[in-house]
């Protein structure tokens, strides 16, 4: 920690009103942003309303990863449960508390509390907690200030049984009936977890399937496991009315009006989890012109320009938002072009996600439901390997698309333990043009979960070898197809 730059007031103005960057919002992708920038000399002035760390720290990543794991390990006590979830809160205190000290303190930055909005493409104003405002001037101003859940109506449902991220890691006690409106990661997170804490726990998504955006055959082996562990799914459903006198949440059917509506008995809790809307309203945006989309996203370049120069943007408030991760690849981003604007950016980052449930579910690149003609997509079942029988894992896959005869990877979706690892390996090697060629013959430790890799590559190497002519062919025809798409579109 470096005491000099410290700000010792961050409710007080500061005496510096000209800054390098200016960076409103301290989440993941602000405090990256931040950090970087002062590691490279620059005065910077990192302006946050709440609490630092965002959403990551505060109410997402951290406590939901926390809840996971510690509900896995509940202790026999009747109240473990309701310990589980005070332990949870006190962890995340304790890191929030650590990066207060840690990034406030950061080389360069000065952390002060306030909501910032923009005045000009270089000025911001700031207005403090006690209600007063003040303005900095800065060369380049980055706006981070990430997303809020979306909530729909559900009616007669009291407010003190609604839940969103935001009040389920403030509970004191474990529901007995947990409703979860929503599929999704951070929907499919929680049900694991409060399943493991004892609650009942139902899940509605008004999808086919859970995690709607996987491949179908994904989605359908997650609801499978989940549903296994007494998680009970109820897909193309809406929750749409509470009765509060019976604690009856009613499901209405999201495909066929005719169909009779569903009720849910004792349901206690409602968590929504569906979906997140950026926080770009009040930021000034429009009167300075910075573009966003139909849902309110500010529109980047790859370089996390906006459309106004020296305005940039990143994390869950842009168009290239949705995790931690990517906020942070885009704050290196801008940090680069900042400070080397000449250097080249390269294309588009890859986006590896993954949903922490058990097993894990993780996916990288592109994997259209219906596979492209000139894509091999090869099928592992985690069964073939001897780690799933030594662990009792009952379902686990690996999918890959390959591209023969160059063996390029064009995606892969990864169900297993640790599937988020795994997955890290297929990012390394898509970023780095490591085809499934070369892989062949990569000694991977036994027994691990990374064998299904070993057993893709020779699926793949089989495939391919029975017709190598028609495989060459199909490239040609697709190599021919994507550059005239690409000439096309420029
Ligand atoms: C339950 C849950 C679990 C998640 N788990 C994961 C996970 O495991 N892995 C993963 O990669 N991602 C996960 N995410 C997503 C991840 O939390 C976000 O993608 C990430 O926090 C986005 O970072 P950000 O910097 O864009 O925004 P945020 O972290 O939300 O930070 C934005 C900050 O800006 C502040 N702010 C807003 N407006 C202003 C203003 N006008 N002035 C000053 N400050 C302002 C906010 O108070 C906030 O602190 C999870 C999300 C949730 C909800």
């Amino acid at each position: 920690m470096n005491d000099v730059h410290r700000n010792p007031r961050p409710y007080e103005i500061p005496a510096r009103r000209r800054y390098d960057a200016i960076i409103i919002g301290s989440g993941s992708g602000g405090l990256s942003a931040a950090i970087g920038l002062g590691r490279f000399g620059r005065q910077v002035l990192l302006i946050e309303r709440k609490h630092m760390g965002g959403d990551c720290t505060n109410v997402g990543c951290i406590p939901s990863k926390s809840l996971l794991h510690s509900s896995h390990n509940l202790g026999p006590e009747p109240d473990a449960p309701d310990l589980v979830l005070k332990h949870v809160r006190t962890r995340r205190d304790q890191l929030r508390e650590h990066e207060l000290e840690e990034f406030g303190g950061a080389e360069g930055v000065t952390f002060v509390y306030g909501s910032g909005r923009l005045v000009s493409a270089n000025e911001a104003e700031i207005l403090s907690h006690d209600g007063s405002s003040w303005s900095a001037v800065g060369d380049d101003i980055i706006l981070s200030t990430g997303s809020s859940a979306r909530r729909i109506p559900i009616d007669g449902l009291p407010e003190n049984r609604y839940l969103t991220n935001e009040e389920v890691f403030e509970l004191t006690e474990t529901p007995q009936h947990l409703a979860i409106v929503g599929g999704g990661p951070v929907g499919l997170e929680m049900a694991v977890a409060f399943r493991r804490l004892g609650s009942d726990v139902t899940v509605i998504e008004a999808a086919q399937d859970v995690v709607p955006t996987a491949l179908p055959e994904a989605s359908a082996m997650l609801n499978k496991a989940l549903t296994q562990q007494g998680i009970v799914i109820h897909t193309s459903h809406f929750a749409t009315a509470y009765e509060a006198s019976t604690e009856s949440l009613i499901l209405r059917s999201s495909v066929d009006d005719s169909q009779q509506p569903l009720e849910l008995n004792a349901v206690d809790k409602v968590l929504v989890a569906v979906g997140r809307i950026p926080n770009t309203a009040d930021l000034g945006l429009a009167e300075i012109g910075v573009a966003t989309n139909e849902a309110g996203a500010v529109v980047t370049n790859s370089r996390g320009q906006t459309s106004v120069k020296g305005v940039w943007a990143l994390g869950d408030m842009t168009t290239s938002g949705g995790t931690t991760h990517f906020a942070s690849i885009w704050g290196r981003r801008i940090i680069q072009s900042i400070v080397y604007p000449r250097l080249p950016i390269g294309g588009e980052p890859l986006r590896p996600t993954v949903v922490f449930t058990a097993p894990e579910l993780a996916a990288i690149g592109t994997q259209p439901p219906q596979k492209p003609q000139d894509v091999v997509r090869i099928t592992v079942d985690g069964s073939e390997i001897d780690r799933s029988y030594t662990d009792e894992i009952g379902l686990s896959t690996m999918i890959v698309d390959v591209r023969p005869p160059t063996g390029e990877i064009l995606g892969a979706t990864v169900i297993s333990p640790r599937a988020g690892e795994i997955i890290s390996t297929f990012s390394l090697a898509m970023k780095t043009g490591i085809s499934f060629h070369r892989w062949y013959g990569t000694v991977i430790p036994y027994p691990s979960y990374g064998e299904m890799i070993t057993v893709a590559v020779e699926k793949y190497l089989r495939a391919v070898s029975d017709d190598v002519g028609g495989h060459t062919w199909r490239w040609s025809t697709g190599l021919a197809a994507r550059l005239a798409d690409r000439l096309f579109r420029r």
